[in-house]
């Protein structure tokens, strides 16, 4: 039998203005999926998952979350509530470690609000435990100790992937998660993706069209905050659409 849906929303509309970035979205993101959102340039992939995390409210349409309409809960809620995003611009603390980002991460606060990290990390057990579990799972406990500003593109790569896994979503956002990578990271990157799909529902917004056929499951393709086509990777690799829409780049 198919997996349930995780996520899903609903005839979503984000304005900025009186400017539409998504237009009358519905997705539909089964449970232990790999979804990947695709679309050129301005087609409104970014506003779309800034809408999914409370990061902007929608003018129309909604979200549910499981069975729950979140639509209207707050950021800082729904990351309790399940969904977490892992940053494509850095959201890590250069000068505290590895395990104090993650400590930090594990109470589920978005990265805006952590002002003053230094004197809120969690020193309970709990907090603890979960920056093991975290740095075992991403290869970092070698590092658990290095400042996060210190570590290598890739580790710092997954370390933002930790950031999200820290406050144990059900579902994890990521945003490019391979932009930047060499090849051997992209390739460990692919890997951990493919994992974190055993215990979580995966949503990611890819440029890299290698690794979006590789992995996902379904594609989602946007266009003008429209959702164009959706599919198996294979069916968006021959649909007439998308590959006007690319220009033939696939
Ligand atoms: P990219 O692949 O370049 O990241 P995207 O698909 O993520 O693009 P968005 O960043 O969601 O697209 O932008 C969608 C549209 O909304 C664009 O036309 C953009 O100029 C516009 N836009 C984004 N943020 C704002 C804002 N804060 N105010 C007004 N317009 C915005």
């Amino acid at each position: 039998a198919p997996h349930p849906v995780a996520l899903e929303t609903s005839e979503l509309t984000v304005a900025y203005g009186s400017f539409l970035a998504v237009r009358g979205v519905s997705l539909s993101v089964r449970r232990n999926s790999i979804h990947s959102i695709i679309g050129p340039n301005g087609a409104g992939k970014t506003t779309l998952f800034h809408a999914l995390t409370g990061r902007v409210r929608p003018s129309a349409g909604s979200i549910r979350l499981d069975d729950k309409d979140i639509s209207h809960t707050r950021d800082d809620d729904r990351v309790r509530l399940g969904i977490a995003r892992s940053f494509q611009v850095t959201s890590l603390f250069p000068n505290l470690s590895v395990q104090e980002n993650l400590r930090l991460a594990s109470q589920g606060r978005t990265p805006w609000q952590a002002l003053a990290p230094w004197r809120s990390i969690n020193h309970n057990k709990e907090a603890m435990a979960t920056a093991g579990e975290v740095m075992e799972r991403l290869s970092l406990t070698q590092v658990a100790g290095r400042a996060a500003g210190e570590l290598s593109h890739g580790q710092q790569r997954r370390l933002e992937v930790g950031m999200a896994l820290a406050a144990r979503p059900r579902v994890i956002l990521m945003d490019e998660p391979t932009s930047g990578m060499g090849v051997d990271d992209i390739e460990a990157m692919k890997e951990l993706i493919r994992s974190l799909a055993a215990d979580h529902t995966v949503i990611f917004v890819e440029h890299n069209m290698g690794i979006v056929m590789n992995i996902s499951d379904t594609v989602t393709v946007m266009r003008a905050g429209q959702k164009l086509v959706e599919g198996t990777p294979a069916e968006i690799r021959d649909d007439p659409e998308v590959r006007r829409a690319y220009l033939g780049n696939m």
